[in-house]
Parts: structure tokens; sequence; C-alpha cells
């Protein structure tokens, strides 16, 4: 298992999961850096070869930090979390957006609905009932 520090960080590592070695950082082969472990200061990094999470733990005394693989459903949930907090990057965008988000993203550009819905229905590809599903749901 290969850990090579700079700077106090992780420039490259070996997975634990698929043993996969490649630089930190390098999107096509090797990790992406994804933050902190909660309340440590472990640093954690996905595998983009199989996309299972790393987390490197700093051990006190030792020089070789410890490479653990996250347990799937744990990562799982950090993946969801991450995702949320850090949407990708335009061009990485599906392209077409969900009616909910456009009618989130347009209402403060326009006071009229019906313009509203007639934008949201062409931009997500939905009819506009459907919009007007979303921005006024039926009461229950
Ligand atoms: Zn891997």
């Amino acid at each position: 298992m290969t850990v090579v520090w700079s700077d106090r960080t992780v420039s490259r590592l070996t997975c634990p999961a698929c043993r996969e070695s490649g630089e930190v950082g390098n999107r096509e082969r090797g990790f992406e850096p994804r933050g902190m472990l909660a309340d440590t200061d472990s640093p954690v990094y996905r595998c983009i070869n199989c996309g299972c999470g790393i987390a490197i733990r700093r051990r006190p005394l030792v020089r070789r930090p410890r490479v653990d693989q996250i347990d799937p459903d744990v990562w799982g949930r950090m993946e969801y979390q991450w995702g949320r907090e850090n949407p990708l990057p335009a061009t990485e965008v599906p392209p077409t957006p969900s009616p909910e988000e456009l009618v989130r993203q347009l209402r403060s550009t326009t006071v009229d609905t019906n313009h509203l819905i007639h934008l949201v229905a062409e931009a997500a590809e939905v009819s506009e009932s459907q919009v007007r599903r979303i921005l006024a749901p039926p009461a229950s």
C-alpha cells in the first residue's frame, strides 16, 4: 500500500479495494480529494477506478498513515451528501434539468406565472400542466 505525502497532503496512493495506484487529483486515473472525514483530520479520497471511498488516518508516532476503505454503505451516503454540496460543473450537468429544479431557479426571474410555466416546460421538456402541478400541488 503506497501513500506519499508532500506538504502534509497525500499526493499518491494505492486503492485498498482495487489496488489501483495513482496520483491524487488526476481525474483520468487516480483519486479525487473529497475533504475530510467528519470530526477528524483524516483526508478522504474517491478512487476513480472503482468508485470506493478511502480514508487516510494519520497515526501519531508512526510515519506511514493507515489507508482504510470506507464502508460502502457509509460511503454511499457520503457520496450523496458530496453531490448535493458540490454540484458538478456546468459541462457535466445532465442536459435536461428537472422541472422542480428549474422552477426553483426561474421563480425569482419572473412574476408572470404563465411565463414561468412556459419557460420551465420548454427547458425541462415537460408539459405545461406538469409544471403547474409542481407550482400548485393538488391539496391532499
Ligand atoms: Zn479502487
